[in-house]
């Protein structure tokens, strides 16, 4: 059961993740929608009804006119005709009941679909509309009555029964005319006049839903049309994973002044502001360890010289051999920063050039073999017998190749076993370096490339086993710098394999 970690992306110590929102992109699609869609709602239902009780309040006015303009016409028309007849209501022998005289009544029955009532001063029916007449007897009396009652003009509204349904009527004292005639009552149909707001209401109903849904088609379909430049922002903020992608910017469309367009503008402030803090903070880190080498040196010159003068006591001996010791702990460590601060800044070209990989193999097994030989550990080779020709920078794939063996050693036991192996596979170089040692924990293995990452920080600085944490790190950046890839598998207790795979086809370094 080997753990192993595969490292392909470069990784940096400060890295800008950005959780993709998609899911809340599609939230605020729903969320806008859901809202528009509320609110038109309640915006169509609420105009229907204001609409409707209009209607219906003007349709109930205009009746009240008609009712007005026929009671105003009938009594203008008796007044006239009584001036020219001088009798209105007649008594026709034999027979008690007056009526309308019969050359007045063709007037009254023109209006053909309104109720109409003429009643002499002693209350007596003198004339009927036919829609009166053909009512059933309780209406008529009923229409009758309401007539009769009243003593000076009165709108008012009732309901006849069975088929008259709601009525609309106006009573008024017949005045200007012959004496004998009382009241007049015009009444119509509440029925005939509802019927353009109903008309109304239906159409309505069977265009507020289709409104309704294509609003909410179209609503949907614009907040998703409003969203995506903000879904193509995500995209390009996820394509932003560390502090080597800062100088990216978002596209922003120079004519547009929209939300998305100023959040684009924010975004690429920030990422300005961010590269250059980056910058400014890789140039520190630079300029510090180019700084602290020099007087590193000459501190160290210094102890050296007092350690080999003679005249030094030997009681000073043993400190100033542990000064030399972290002075050159110290000289390692302002190396590796420098480089990998210079490998950040993407100041550290590599000096490819082809040459035998399997020498620097077998030169970094020397190397090996020396340091194994103090720890007793037996160092095994397994290199082709030709040379194996690749287009690398000689130096950094040394370096990477000594990182990686002197670990070995450091971390394998007296009596343990270290490999060093090479092998081409034709679009590829695979280099392998394993041991017998301590091992790597599984929890431990994803985090061996970052920067000042050690197993057991404690232990580091008075143990047999110093180190700064950086060498897999800059490991790493050469195997990526040359296009390839690191990956180290591991059993705690039982060993570590560490392949380290160059591609013969330079791609383009992906770190600088
Ligand atoms: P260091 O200077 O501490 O060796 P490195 O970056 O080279 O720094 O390694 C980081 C850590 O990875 C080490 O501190 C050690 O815990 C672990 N490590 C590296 N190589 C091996 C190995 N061959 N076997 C076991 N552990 C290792």
């Amino acid at each position: 059961h080997a753990w192993s970690t595969e490292c392909r992306a470069p990784r940096s110590p400060s890295v800008l993740r950005v959780r993709s929102p998609v899911p809340s992109v599609v939230s605020i699609r729903r969320r806008l929608t859901i809202g528009y869609a509320a609110a038109l709602a309640i915006t169509i239902v609420g105009f229907g009804v204001i609409l409707y009780l209009n209607r219906r309040s003007a349709s109930f006015a205009d009746l009240d006119n008609r009712l007005e303009l026929e009671s105003r016409l009938s009594e203008r028309y008796l007044a006239d005709s009584y001036r020219v007849l001088g009798e209105l209501v007649i008594t026709i022998e034999n027979d008690t009941t007056p009526s309308l005289g019969a050359n007045i009544t063709p007037y009254f029955d023109s209006f053909r679909d309104d109720y109409l009532i003429l009643l002499g001063k002693d209350g007596r029916v003198l004339y009927l509309s036919n829609p009166v007449a053909a009512l059933s007897f309780a209406s008529i009396d009923q229409l009758t009555r309401l007539a009769a009652g009243a003593s000076k003009r009165e709108l008012g509204t009732t309901t006849i029964d069975p088929a008259g349904g709601l009525v609309r009527y106006l009573v008024m004292p017949i005045t200007g005319s012959d004496p004998k005639l009382g009241n007049i009552l015009v009444a119509a149909s509440t029925s005939s006049n509802a019927i353009a707001p109903q008309a109304l209401l239906r159409s309505m109903l069977v265009i507020a839903p289709i409104t309704f849904i294509a609003s909410i088609l179209l609503g949907y379909w614009l907040a998703g049309s409003s969203l995506k430049p903000l879904e193509k922002m995500v995209d390009e903020l996820t394509e932003i994973t560390d502090g080597r992608s800062l100088h990216r910017r978002l596209p922003v469309d120079a004519r547009a002044n929209d939300e998305p367009a100023r959040l684009a503008q924010a975004a690429n402030g920030m990422f300005e502001r961010l590269e250059q803090s980056f910058a400014a903070q890789q140039r520190f880190v630079a300029d510090a360890s180019h700084e602290l080498k020099t007087p590193l040196m000459v501190l160290r010159a210094g102890v050296e010289r007092v350690l080999v003068n003679p005249n030094t006591p030997p009681e000073s001996l043993q400190p100033l051999d542990e000064s030399l010791e972290e002075i050159n702990r110290m000289t390692e460590l302002v190396e590796n920063l420098l480089t990998l601060a210079r490998a950040d800044e993407g100041l550290s070209p590599l000096a490819v050039e082809e040459c035998d990989v399997a020498e620097l193999v077998n030169e970094a097994a020397e190397t090996a073999g020396m340091l194994a030989e103090l720890a007793g550990i037996e160092v095994r080779t397994q290199v082709p017998p030709g040379p194996v020709l690749l287009n690398v920078d000689r130096n950094r794939v040394r370096q990477l190749l000594l990182n990686l063996v002197t670990n070995a050693v450091k971390y394998t036991p007296r009596g343990g076993q270290v490999g060093l192996g090479l092998a081409d596979q034709g679009s590829a170089v695979e280099f392998v370096v394993r041991d017998t040692g301590i091992g790597i924990a599984a929890g431990d293995l994803p985090h061996i490339f970052d920067r000042f990452w050690r197993a057991d920080p404690v232990r580091s600085r008075e143990s047999d086993r110093p180190g700064t944490g950086l060498g897999l790190a800059i490991t790493k950046w050469i195997a990526e710098a040359h296009g390839g890839s690191i990956s180290a598998q591991s059993r705690p207790g039982r060993g570590t394999i560490f392949t380290v795979s160059l591609p013969r086809q330079q791609q383009p370094a992906v770190v600088s």
